[in-house]
């Protein structure tokens, strides 16, 4: 017999979360990952999917990843240092350094586990951390694991981190500057010229992770560092597998020399076994595709640009936005919560974000714009948006 107390104190904290608006209601896609897809049981169009460049359910990667299966079999079987590592990995971190224009690339599970894996792995307990107060939660939690003293600064404040650095940095042997590439919820782009100036002048090591900026950011989808051509400056870029290409998995990109002692040193990589087959194979095509053209990235920007065009001559608040990620801030919790559900009525589905993720009074609609979106499918989630906008008067 289970532990009944114990299993009711959670059912009592679930129905707290409930009573006060956080319980997380998951919806269920019933189709591929497209512009338009089947939720619940109701065909909506797409705008809350990381599918930036329409990899999740791109023909080519399906191909690839058949093909592999067929070649190699599912799964590795092992960890990286056991006998997981196959052909697929090494071509795909080969070709991922390329791209990235590094020394060398080490590849993970997923965006998550790379920080995980990374920042303990380069700093301990006599070191010092300073990360950007909206930093992602992987991060935060690579941090905290680290056991490295820990310094918030303002999100994106440049003289935030340089009085941070000048009060703390004495505090540890080893300095480490972290920050998200892109910050999710508003969309914005980290002062990473800025904050590597910083860095030099008190001896810290960089890393930015570029989740939402690898696809996007950059010459042909190269990320944050190619778009303030950094190449070669900041020490440590992490990437995901999970956003723009559509399929799974994270990495490091960094020198030789960085990426030899993580192969030693990163927990994930020794501990947890490596990516299928299909999903390396997957992620292959994609760096292939990016190689080829800049079409859809390019695609992806006019799209964003149209949307939020539109949205602002309607009168809507795009907040911060500087990339594909345009949140439209409506103001209380309760109005964005129904808003969402009033859209999803109408076909449109756009995932509202409240209080704790953001702050109070910026609740928001997040809408993520693609590449597979066309120019019918924006006008169609402008109308909507105006309909139900007018509707709770919000323009
Ligand atoms: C989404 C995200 C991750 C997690 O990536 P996964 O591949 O989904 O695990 C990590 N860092 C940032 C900044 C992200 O936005």
């Amino acid at each position: 017999m289970a532990n009944v107390k114990f299993n009711e104190e959670l059912e009592k904290e679930l129905q707290t979360l409930k009573d006060t608006g956080f319980y997380v209601y998951i919806r269920t896609v019933q189709s591929p990952v497209d512009a338009w897809i089947v939720v619940d049981g109701k065909r909506v169009l797409n705008l809350t999917s990381n599918n930036y460049l329409g990899f999740a359910n791109e023909p080519r990667l399906r191909e690839a990843a058949k093909r592999a299966i067929d070649e190699y079999g599912i799964g590795p079987a092992a960890v990286r240092t056991i006998s997981g590592t196959m052909t697929l990995h090494r071509v795909l971190e080969r070709m991922l350094a390329e791209f990235k224009m590094a020394e060398d690339v080490i590849s993970y599970q997923s965006g998550f586990n790379s920080n995980l894996s990374v920042i303990p792995a380069i700093v301990g307990r006599e070191d010092v951390i300073f990360s950007d107060e909206l930093n992602h939660a992987s991060i935060i939690d690579g941090c905290r694991l680290s056991r490295a003293k820990i310094v918030r600064y303002a999100h994106a404040d440049v003289e935030d981190l340089e009085r941070k650095l000048k009060e703390h940095r004495h505090e540890g042997k080893r300095a480490l500057i972290v920050t998200d590439g892109v910050f999710s919820m508003d969309g914005d782009i980290a002062p990473l010229p800025d904050i590597l100036k910083l860095a030099k002048e008190y001896d810290a090591i960089l890393m930015v992770d570029d989740a939402h900026g690898e696809g996007v950011l950059g010459r042909g989808g190269r990320g944050i560092v190619d778009h303030f051509g950094l190449h070669g400056e900041v020490d440590i870029e992490i990437g995901t597998l999970s956003k723009a290409f559509g399929v799974v998995g994270g990495y490091a990109a960094s020198t030789k020399t960085v990426v030899e002692y993580l192969h030693q040193k990163s927990r994930p990589f020794l501990f947890s076994s490596a990516t299928t087959v299909p999903d390396t194979a997957a992620s292959i095509e994609a760096v292939k595709i990016l190689r080829e053209s800049e079409d859809r990235v390019r695609r992806l920007w006019d799209n964003a640009n149209y949307f939020k065009k539109r949205m602002q001559e309607e009168g809507f608040n795009t907040w911060k936005s500087q990339t594909p990620i345009t949140p439209i801030v409506v103001g209380d919790e309760p109005v964005a919560q129904e808003f969402s559900k009033r859209l999803f009525e109408e076909g449109v589905f756009v995932q509202a974000i409240v209080y704790p993720t953001v702050p109070k009074g910026t609740a928001r609609l997040r809408v993520m714009i693609s590449a597979i979106h066309t120019k019918d499918d924006l006008d169609y989630a402008v109308d909507k948006f105006v309909k139900v906008g007018k509707e709770l008067r919000v323009i």
